[in-house]
């Protein structure tokens, strides 16, 4: 067992702390973004659903949340899952989220700081703090975006959008380990440098309507007279049942403390990580399981559209541009200036392109070859920023190691005998935390395969 003197010990506690605290919002963040925007009466009053109008108050007897019945994990653990006023019960998610969360922003920390991943180039907050603060705020959003897949199979782009302004915002501080910093007159700068450029001109010819767009909102079938209406305001479902959950969670929480005290620094770091993971999934992925119908055999309709393939022609042409300009400025000297901070921008941009361009390839290859829409642009989006942050080929191992946890989940769905509609963000998203740690050994690993020394 590592020697956590008090700071280290303070500090790891704080930012689990901290992590719970996310986990609250992300809650929130996961059941109401998706309906923001939406009518809703609350008192009385009429009103558009927000983040935080109306304030949290129990779904069926309108009580409101008081701040000590507020405090994550603890308050529901107290509660007993019920609401104070009326019984009614709440959704053991709130807590496995919330405890899942924090136990991933600690991982984090001490495997940057006490377990030495990366060699030990964390050895003072000062310095890590920024890498640090952006994985935390990358994983965070993550979560939020496997959690609104998995409820409603879609991932708003404000997630990815916020992820990408991070990891530009993180550019003048720190170094990001995972990422390579590109110079300009090298093959990937050169790549990054005319692809961005490119998929700027293919966004204002999209704007003023010069490309076609795909699957414009009048060709989709959900826009059909027949359409269903939009989903309720639900809150998360509540089981009848608490306890194997209960179970689960203690057993993983016994496991997570006795990597610490039978397995190396490193590997007990990773263990805490892939133990948050696995509880903000127990609580998340339940409501797939048990969603409503509707909503898959809708998501089922939009993929088998009659007109995917020719739908899909469109993207291509979207592609031209950045592809063109891409291989075009292989050829001409960049006149980008060979700063750290260009630099890093391009290898930003390079990862987002590669990580982007990775999933795009397979939904045009995938739905040009079965006629169905083989991966929706929330994954392209989402795949856009984990390689923004992760870096261009960690992003392609996001790919496989997703498809590989997509693939143990079907087997799973299938042994319960439920029906096989899962949306893939989710899996995209914990392979895209796990990446932060298990990128560069696995690239290592692979690299010693291909150039054996
Ligand atoms: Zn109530």
């Amino acid at each position: 067992m590592p020697s956590m003197e008090f700071p280290t010990w303070m500090i790891c506690l704080f930012l689990f702390l901290i992590g719970c605290c996310v986990g609250s919002f992300l809650n929130v963040v996961i059941w109401r973004l998706p309906l923001c925007g939406q009518k809703t009466t609350f008192r009385g009053v009429e009103g558009r659903l927000t983040l935080n109008w109306p304030p949290s108050h129990c779904p069926v007897c309108h009580a409101g949340v008081r701040w000590n019945r507020n405090i994550p994990v603890l308050s529901w653990l107290v509660l007993r899952g019920r609401c104070a006023a009326c019984q009614t019960p709440i959704s053991i998610r709130y807590p496995l989220v919330e405890l899942g969360t924090g136990l991933i922003f600690a991982a984090l920390y001490l495997a940057y700081f006490v377990a030495g991943w990366y060699g030990h180039i964390f050895h003072s907050i000062a310095y890590g703090g920024p890498t640090l603060a952006l994985d935390m705020f990358y994983a965070a959003a993550l979560l939020a975006a496997a959690g609104i897949d998995a409820d409603w199979f879609e991932i708003p782009w404000l997630i990815p959008v916020l992820i990408v302004a991070a990891a530009l915002a993180g550019v003048p501080f720190g170094r990001q380990p995972m990422l390579a910093s590109l110079a300009p007159a090298s093959t990937p700068g050169r790549l990054a440098a005319g692809g961005a450029a490119g998929l700027l001109v293919s966004i204002v010819l999209l704007y003023w309507r010069l490309l076609p767009q795909s699957f414009p909102p009048e060709t989709l079938p959900a826009e059909s007279p027949d359409m269903p209406d939009p989903p309720e305001f639900q809150p998360p479902v509540a089981f009848s049942r608490n306890w194997p959950f209960l179970l689960a969670g203690g057993i993983i929480l016994l496991l997570t403390a006795g990597a610490w005290i039978v397995l190396s620094p490193p590997t007990a770091s990773l263990v805490t990580l892939i133990a948050g993971i696995v509880l903000f999934l127990i609580g998340v992925l339940p409501r797939t399981i048990q969603s409503d119908d509707n909503l898959a055999e809708q998501v089922l309709d939009e993929a088998e559209a009659p007109c995917a393939r020719r739908e899909i022609l469109k993207e291509l042409l979207f592609l031209l541009p950045p592809i063109s300009l891409a291989l075009l400025a292989l050829t001409i000297p960049t006149p980008l200036p060979p700063t750290p901070w260009c630099g890093r921008i391009l290898g930003i941009i390079f990862g987002g392109l590669c990580g982007g361009g990775v999933i795009w390839l397979i939904r045009i290859g995938g739905t040009l070859l079965f006629g169905r829409v083989a991966m929706g642009m929330g994954d392209v989006h989402l795949m856009v920023a984990i390689g923004a942050v992760a870096g261009g080929l960690p992003a392609i191992v996001v790919v496989f190691l997703a498809a590989f946890l997509a693939l143990l989940w079907a087997v799973v769905l299938k042994i319960m005998g439920r029906p096989n509609v899962l949306p893939f963000g989710p899996w995209l998203s914990i392979a895209g935390i796990l990446i932060l740690l298990i990128g560069q050994p696995i690239l290592h690993w692979y690299g010693s395969l291909l150039f054996p020394r």
